[in-house]
């Protein structure tokens, strides 16, 4: 039996976790789940999993929750915080952790797992993009095992060869071809761009997913992120990464060898695949998707990524170029630009100019430590906060 952290589990991939998790009660149990403020959802969690621990980030919450849960007659701890979202993570018990707090929020207890040497499912990508490497030499110091959960990486990983999989180096890859759905507005004119509303940009036409991973996918700065995170995952660089807009999403992404062979792994857009994948590695496991029909789908199409549509393709890719803070410092911009245009402080277009801008004001630092890392997200957040003040 297999114990299990859900870090974010009120969100899109936690309740995907949950679902996977119920069909298969004989080898997985639920250790702990975390939530932000969704008191409701949580309590009823607890009633259905009934998990040692629960944490809610602020106490207030927690206090709500304990009521309830004692109402219930539960045995599940109530607790709250950082402190509680830690213990959670690096506790003795705890076989995996689903990483799954949306944003920069999910740094430190993802991180509290992999120096705990813990099994992660990374699905928290900006956790990965804001520490690159300090998080991969963790990772690998304290023996913990990144399965990528992000439906990209996680084709990308099962594409990859078996050698790898089991700890080798990697060796005869040419490149990997990332696919993107283009979200959205693929095919809105540039013009309307700046009138799109928050309902519209958050209506994925393939996924159903949180409201910042999105927005996320409708400026492709979600590719950007993951252009990012396939550099450290796979241990390459921006130049041997093709991002192919495939608007079926069935075609998740591919790997070509030295011979010319193109591996690809495709499924119904479902984030349940790569959940149950990351669960029952290296075993499969029955995830509850239904099968692929092709013959419905007929048609795969792929097109090159406008750039004036996605000027935040580029940013990202300039980002990781330039190395030390600054993909700290382009993911706390995007987060900020993607909470403004949410609360519509700023328009959709205005994203990337400001997530530009930040990059040219704050000045990344080299030979970064985790602090650097902290402090620069913060300067970058209070840069974007005073320019949004300011009128852009
Ligand atoms: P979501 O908004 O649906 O859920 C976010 C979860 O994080 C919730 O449980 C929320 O309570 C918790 N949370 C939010 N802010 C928090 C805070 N400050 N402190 C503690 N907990 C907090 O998001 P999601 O769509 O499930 O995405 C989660 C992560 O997975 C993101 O990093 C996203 O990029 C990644 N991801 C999601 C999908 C998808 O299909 N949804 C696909 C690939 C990757
Ligand atoms: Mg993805």
């Amino acid at each position: 039996m297999k114990q299990i952290t859900v870090l974010g589990a009120t969100g899109s991939i936690g309740l995907s976790t949950l679902d996977v998790i119920s069909n298969h009660p004989d080898k997985y149990s639920v250790f702990a789940l975390t939530a932000n403020t969704n008191v409701e959802e949580m309590h009823r969690q607890c009633i259905a999993f009934n998990p040692r621990y629960a944490v809610m980030s602020c106490a207030d919450s927690a206090l709500l929750l304990r009521t309830l849960v004692e109402q219930s007659k539960l045995e599940t701890e109530v607790i709250s915080g950082e402190e509680g979202l830690h213990l959670v993570s690096e506790h003795s018990a705890v076989d995996v952790v689903m990483a799954a707090i949306v944003g920069a929020a999910g740094l430190k207890p993802t991180l509290a797992a992999v120096h705990a040497g813990k099994r992660i499912l990374l699905a928290n990508k900006e956790a990965l993009v804001m520490t690159g490497s300090l998080f991969m030499a963790a990772a690998k110091q304290a023996g913990a095992e990144i399965l990528p959960i992000d439906s990209e990486h996680n084709a990308i990983y099962q594409c990859m060869p078996a050698s790898y999989r089991s700890g080798m180096p990697l060796k005869h890859i040419r490149r990997i071809l990332l696919t993107a759905s283009g979200g959205p507005f693929r095919n809105t004119d540039l013009a309307d761009l700046a009138r799109v509303t928050p309902e519209q940009a958050c209506k994925h036409p393939n996924w159903s997913m949180g409201r910042k991973i999105s927005v996320d996918s409708a400026t492709m700065m979600n590719k950007g992120l993951e252009l990012i995170e396939a550099c450290w995952l796979f241990d390459t660089t921006p130049d041997n990464i093709e991002v192919h807009v495939h608007p079926e999403s069935i075609i998740h992404s591919m790997v070509e060898y030295d011979d010319g062979s193109v591996l690809a792994q495709m499924g119904s857009p479902d984030m349940r695949t790569p959940i149950a994948y990351g669960l029952g590695w290296p075993d499969r496991i029955e995830s509850g998707v239904s099968s692929l029909d092709l013959f419905k789908i007929a048609q795969l199409n792929f097109e090159k990524p406008d750039e004036k549509r996605f000027p935040c393709l580029r940013l990202a890719a300039e980002a990781y170029r330039r190395g030390g803070t600054a993909c700290a410092i382009l993911n706390a911009a995007n987060e900020e630009a993607v909470d403004a245009f949410l609360n519509k402080k700023i328009r959709f277009d205005q994203i990337a100019t400001l997530i530009e801008q930040v990059m040219e004001l704050v000045v990344p630092r080299h030979q970064e430590d985790f602090d650097m890392i902290f402090e620069d997200d913060l300067a970058a957040r209070a840069m974007a906060v005073k320019l949004i003040e300011q009128g852009l």
